[in-house]
């Protein structure tokens, strides 16, 4: 009986994809939780493996299982589960919904989903502290940081592999295609962040993150590429030490520790440090540049926004490259062209409902100019 009442009951929102197929791994590797429920999109055979193999009888999605209860939405599952830990690992917006939700009924999130952040930060915080929810980064850079972290830090490093495109001439990098741009060089993801790795979008995405998370200026966050991956963050302190955390990369060390934090219980062998570069080199200007057009950006003006219009043309522009409609470069023009539209229009944001609204007037213009530019 005791030892019932220690199990931990989880709940993975995106069970289906790289980050919940991969908590489904450290969870059966580790003692005390239990997986109660999952979201998914599409992918049934899938979760109808993870359901049988975790004995998990809640799910929600469109699509019917054959066993198990579906709920209709997020909100129905947790009310009827009452999870103590939600791992929020869907993309894109919905992500954002789902997390919000989540915030609700949790009392632990493990968050993969760095769109809610970039949309919609101040609200995910607010949230967070009147019902006292702990909010733990499973994104490998703020989990580093996030063990690293002390009261006097002057800076923080995170870093980038550079993705698809770091070793490609400057040239060539425009006309990329999907089958290039999905070849990551150090992990291993869904596709959205694997092109949003090749532009650099997500390490703006990341950077906001940090800001968010640690209540740090961008200037303090600064941004190097380890070709290895094995330096995930680094803080430097006033009194001049500086403290580097580095492992092999591997999304389930993050995962289990926002999973187990304060503990450490999950195990994983430990990396030979030679085998890893360790080297850390300037991001060029000329090769991610939206990178640093969202970096000047940031620096100019903090707003929600042009966050949410990153988001939601980024979104879309990457769906429509991957389906052959537009080309590598063609995802920078797209979201330049939504931010720029989204500054003119003045919006003022002051509720969660704001937040949806831009995402949905982002995403219209987005829509438009995405099928304009396929008709030229
Ligand atoms: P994937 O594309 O691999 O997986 C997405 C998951 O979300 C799938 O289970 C998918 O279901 C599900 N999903 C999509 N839409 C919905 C929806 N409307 N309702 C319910 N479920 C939905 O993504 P990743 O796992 O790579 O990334 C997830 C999040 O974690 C992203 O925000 C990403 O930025 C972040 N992240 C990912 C890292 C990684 O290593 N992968 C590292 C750090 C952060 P289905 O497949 O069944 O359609
Ligand atoms: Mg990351």
């Amino acid at each position: 009986m005791e030892e019932k009442a220690t199990i931990k009951k989880v709940v993975i929102l995106g069970a289906t994809g790289s980050i919940g197929t991969q908590t489904v791994d450290v969870i059966k590797q580790l003692e005390g939780f239990k997986v109660v429920g999952i979201s998914f999109g599409s992918n049934i055979e899938q979760a109808r493996k993870i359901m049988e193999d975790l004995k998990i009888d809640y799910y929600v999605s469109n699509k019917d299982v054959g066993f198990g209860k579906r709920f209709e939405n997020t909100q129905q599952l947790l009310e009827e589960v009452v999870p103590d830990i939600v791992v929020c690992a869907i993309p894109g917006f919905e992500g954002v919904k789902a997390t919000i939700i989540a915030l609700q009924y949790a009392k632990r999130i493990a968050l993969a989903t760095k769109e809610a952040l970039v949309c919609a930060g101040p609200f995910v915080k607010k949230v967070a502290k009147e019902k006292d929810v702990e909010i733990i980064p499973v994104d490998s850079e703020h989990s580093a940081i996030f063990q690293l972290y002390e009261p006097h830090i002057e800076k923080i490093l995170i870093t980038a592999s550079g993705g698809a495109v770091r070793d490609v001439p400057l040239k060539y990098i425009a006309d990329l295609k999907p089958s290039d741009i999905l070849k990551h060089p150090t992990w291993s993801m869904g596709g959205r962040i694997t092109v949003d790795s090749s532009t650099m979008v997500n390490k703006l995405f990341e950077v906001i993150e940090a800001h968010e998370l640690f209540d740090l200026d961008y200037d303090r966050i600064e941004v190097k590429i380890n070709r290895s991956s094995f330096i995930h963050g680094i803080v430097f302190l006033k009194d001049g030490v500086i403290k580097i955390h580095a492992g092999k990369p591997d999304m389930r060390i993050p995962i289990a520790y926002a999973l187990t934090y304060p503990e450490r219980k999950y195990h994983s062998p430990v990396a030979d440090v030679l085998e890893f570069d360790l080297q850390l080199s300037d991001v060029e200007r000329e090769r991610y540049p939206l990178f640093f057009y969202g970096l000047d950006m940031l620096k100019r003006k903090d707003d929600l926004p042009w966050r949410i219009a990153l988001n939601a043309a980024d979104e879309l522009a990457v769906n429509a490259f991957l389906d052959g409609k537009i080309s590598f470069k063609g995802i920078e023009t797209v979201v330049r062209e939504t931010i720029e539209y989204i500054d003119s229009q003045n919006i003022i944001i002051t509720s969660i409902e704001d937040v949806y609204k831009t995402d949905e007037l982002a995403k219209s213009y987005a829509k438009e100019f995405i099928e304009r530019e396929v008709r030229k």
